[in-house]
């Protein structure tokens, strides 16, 4: 993902802030745990699915979605 840490890795220069929030580095952890635009979304998600998410990690989040 074209996330500013990433890009920031890759050698691009820049300032990095969350284009949701405009109050965090825009990180993959932020953008798809912490950002408070995000955090609504998961909700939404637990209420349409039976699933829990846990939030600790994307990990975590993909291991929720596994359903063997
Ligand atoms: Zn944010």
């Amino acid at each position: 993902m074209h996330t500013d840490d990433n890009l920031q890795r890759r050698g691009c220069s820049l300032v990095s802030i969350c284009t949701l929030c405009k109050a965090h580095l825009e990180t993959s952890e932020h953008l798809y745990l912490s950002c408070p635009f995000v955090i609504p979304i998961w909700q939404w998600l637990s209420s349409v699915f039976p699933i829990q998410f846990n939030l600790s990690s994307i990990a975590d989040i993909l291991k929720a979605c596994n359903f063997h």
